[in-house]
């Protein structure tokens, strides 16, 4: 039966092997991780630097598995990129992000941007801005309360088809957000071809900044670039007071990170809108 080659295949101990029996294993529970109800959404708060009030929150998948545990993304959004069953759970994402936010407004909570991490393999999609479009539609969000976080890959892949796609979007209001900014390859002319409003830098140039002089110049130019460009500038990665006083010195817009609060399930983060002035 299916739940004995399931244990059987978990037996393995040489620990090569037990990698790729692992991945094969976890493989088959992502599968599952939808109908067994596995997975969940996290938020994350973003504030003003300025103001320190609330200004959005960051939407994260979370997958407990029964048989695994608490699988960070890091390990399946990959495995299910490969096996393209990220289309399937992109699209739960994004309906639930959706929900989330339209619920809290429905309750009178001051209204937010809530933004949803997209794969580029999502992207790809022909269909993905009726896509978009349609979970608008159907849980009654105006667009201008989502936003999607895409990464420079994108770019190096050379999808002419995805700018289309992105520029579709921003016209019907939605924000696009480039995550991970400084980390990929692409050279700095493709900020201006994307429709993108905000930037966000990537946590590693955030990591060092109390003890790099260096990175405090690239932040520091990577902000005042982003300004020139018209775009917002989001600080991720955020840990300690040292680097909020840096990043307000080099003029930052938002930020967010585990000084604020690490990623929280529904019922906690509807007390961050709660707590906003
Ligand atoms: P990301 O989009 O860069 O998300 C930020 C990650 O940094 C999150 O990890 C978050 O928990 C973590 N983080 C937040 N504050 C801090 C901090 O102060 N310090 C440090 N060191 N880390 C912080 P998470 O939730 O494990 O997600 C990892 C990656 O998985 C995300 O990176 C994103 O690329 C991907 N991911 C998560 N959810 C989704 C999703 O729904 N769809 C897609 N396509 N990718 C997702
Ligand atoms: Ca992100
Ligand atoms: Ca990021
Ligand atoms: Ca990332």
């Amino acid at each position: 039966s299916k739940a004995q080659g399931k244990n059987k295949c978990c037996l393995f101990d040489d620990s090569m092997r037990e990698e790729v029996m692992k991945r094969a294993c976890m493989e088959g529970y992502l599968r599952e991780a939808l109908q067994q109800n596995e997975l969940s959404v996290f938020f994350q708060p973003q504030f003003d630097i300025g103001t320190g009030a609330l200004r959005g929150m960051e939407a994260l998948l979370r997958w407990h598995s029964k048989q695994l545990g608490n699988v960070p993304p890091s390990q399946f959004i990959p495995l299910a990129e490969e096996n393209r069953l990220i289309h399937q759970y992109g699209k739960w994402m994004l309906r639930h992000a959706c929900q989330k936010n339209k619920e809290w407004q429905n309750k009178g909570l001051p209204r937010i941007p809530v933004s949803v991490n997209i794969s580029p393999r999502e992207l790809e999609q022909d269909c993905f801005v009726e896509q978009v479009i349609t979970i608008l539609q159907e849980t009654g969000l105006e667009a201008c309360y989502l936003e999607l976080e895409i990464t420079e890959s994108l770019m190096i892949n050379g999808d002419i088809k995805a700018i289309d796609k992105l520029e579709a979007l921003k016209k019907i209001g939605v924000g696009i957000v480039q995550d991970d900014f400084g980390t990929g390859y692409s050279s700095l002319s493709y900020l201006n071809s994307l429709p993108i409003q905000i930037l966000k830098i990537d946590k590693s140039f955030i990591a060092n900044l109390q003890r790099k002089e260096s990175d405090i110049s690239l932040v520091k130019a990577i902000i005042s670039l982003a300004h020139n460009l018209g775009l917002r500038v989001v600080a991720e990665g955020v840990e300690n007071t040292e680097q909020v006083n840096i990043l307000k010195e080099c003029r930052c817009d938002f930020t967010q990170g585990f000084l604020y609060s690490p990623p929280v399930d529904a019922r906690t983060a509807e007390e961050f809108l709660k707590n906003k002035e």
